[in-house]
């Protein structure tokens, strides 16, 4: 399930992600692209394919910057800013 939407003060859509459960492999390399480390594996929940996805754990520190978008080798993560 995405993320829910947060919106600032201004009414301004901050930015989060999506990670498509069907590509994302588990291998992490996004988690160590992000510059501020709001990603993480979810070890709670197994995708069909049988790998922990990747999370974003703290949406409010997501800045929209891609690098997680860019790192990933399957194309799985969509940034919405
Ligand atoms: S867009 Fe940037 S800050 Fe947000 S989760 Fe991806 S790498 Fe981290
Ligand atoms: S880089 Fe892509 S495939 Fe690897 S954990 Fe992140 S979203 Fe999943």
């Amino acid at each position: 399930m995405a993320a829910s939407i947060r919106v600032t003060r201004e009414g301004k859509q901050m930015p989060r992600i999506i990670v498509d459960d069907v590509h994302c492999k588990g291998c992490g390399l996004c988690v160590d692209a992000c510059p501020k480390g709001v990603l993480a594996l979810d070890m709670a929940r197994i995708t069909p394919k049988g790998y922990h996805p990747a999370k974003l754990v703290d949406q409010s520190g997501c800045i929209g910057c891609s690098s997680c978008y860019l790192t990933c080798p399957d194309v799985a993560i969509t940034v919405v800013r």
